[in-house]
């Protein structure tokens, strides 16, 4: 399919422009820089969805664009979504709800009681949702038992002649995976412009509506790159599956084949550490990298250990200096403005290095 085909049928699409868009492309050469320079370490290329402005930004404003955008066309009048306490995807829920006009219901799942009031829980407050805690039942997944409080919910809100809209956990549906799609059409026009063609797209993997998005928007415009989602959870291979589902059911909204089904769902597994929210030395490292070198600021759920995969792969010669890769930055800063966070920075190797 041509760009131009894939735009006017993303175009059909129910949306609402909240995103800040197109987000830069940039060049990282003081990162490149201390991977080795030239002779070492690949051209990298920041793709900065951490810049897409709604409620402090990130990867879940892309797919809020469609996910709002078909909520209200479904005259919705609020929404309920899932998460961990300090989830970038509710955060940014809540924020789109605002924006647009409508309640929000946040269903937060946490290992701690009571969740420490800040980084994103403190802005979900701020955004003025309505927040129902559950207990973890699994840190490896961070997940509890959502489903039946959701459901709940939903019951009172439509007794009092509400219409609520039940966004997927990381806004993971066909709906929101839309706004991948959209977001490969975006960094395919600016790599042409740069007349670049990455090897590699680094990206932090979770509930996989952004891996379904990139695959899909990749598979039906034919482009040649890899797209290397870092896994910041278990769960496969039911993720994996998810993931193929979702990107099939993203393409038959766009009345494309389902081809997609049979394209490469990679994931890897090899820098997950201990588990979901749980930092990783070598995603440490990675912030104070990406920090002090090009100012770019990382989380220690989701950017901390897809940059620690780049890294490690410049390293062990995986990638070759005469490479490009794109680091697709999804965000997160709110959830390293946490006590949490600031823990683990301060006590890993190199924090006194200036
Ligand atoms: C949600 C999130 C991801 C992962 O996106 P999925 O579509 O859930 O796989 C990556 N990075 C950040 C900062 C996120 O908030």
């Amino acid at each position: 399919m041509t760009i131009h085909e894939l735009t006017s049928r993303l175009a059909a699409q129910p949306a609402r422009r909240l995103a800040v868009l197109p987000t830069p492309l940039e060049d990282a050469p003081r990162l490149r820089e201390a991977l080795g320079g030239r002779a070492r370490c690949p051209r990298i290329l920041v793709k900065r969805d951490d810049l897409t402005g709604l409620g402090l930004g990130g990867n879940k404003a892309r797919k809020l664009d469609f996910l709002i955008g078909d909520a209200l066309a479904k005259g919705a009048t609020s929404v309920i979504t899932t998460g961990a306490a300090q989830s970038n995807h509710a955060r940014m829920t809540a924020a789109a709800a605002r924006r647009a006009g409508l309640a929000v219901d946040l269903v937060l799942t946490t290992a701690d009681e009571p969740a420490p009031l800040e980084g994103n829980l403190l802005l979900d407050h701020l955004f003025g949702a309505r927040v129902h805690m559950v207990p973890a039942v699994d840190p490896m997944l961070a997940v509890g038992h959502d489903e039946a409080v959701v459901r709940q919910v939903a019951e009172s809100l439509v007794a009092d002649g509400g219409r609520p809209y039940v966004i997927a956990v990381g806004g993971s549906s066909a709906v929101g995976a839309l706004g991948y799609v959209a977001g490969t059409v975006e960094l395919a026009g600016q790599l042409a412009a740069l007349g670049v063609a990455p090897r590699r797209v680094y990206f932090a993997s979770g509930s996989r509506g952004t891996q379904a998005g990139l695959t899909l928007g990749a598979h039906l415009l034919g482009l040649p790159y890899d797209l290397h989602g870092v896994a910041v959870s278990g769960g496969e291979p039911e993720k994996i599956e998810r993931a193929r589902r979702v990107a099939g059911e993203a393409a038959a909204l766009l009345g494309a084949d389902a081809s997609v089904r049979e394209a490469r769902f990679f994931t890897d597994q090899g820098f997950i550490g201990d588990g979901y929210g749980l930092p990783t030395p070598e995603g440490l490292e990675a912030m104070r990298l990406a920090a002090r070198t090009e100012a770019l600021v990382l989380d220690p759920t989701y950017t901390a250990k897809g940059l620690a995969a780049l890294v490690a792969h410049v390293r062990s010669s995986e990638l070759g200096a005469d490479d490009t890769v794109v680091f697709l930055h999804t965000g997160g800063a709110p959830a390293t403005l946490t006590s949490k966070a600031a823990a683990a920075l301060v006590s890993a190797p190199g924090w006194q290095n200036r």
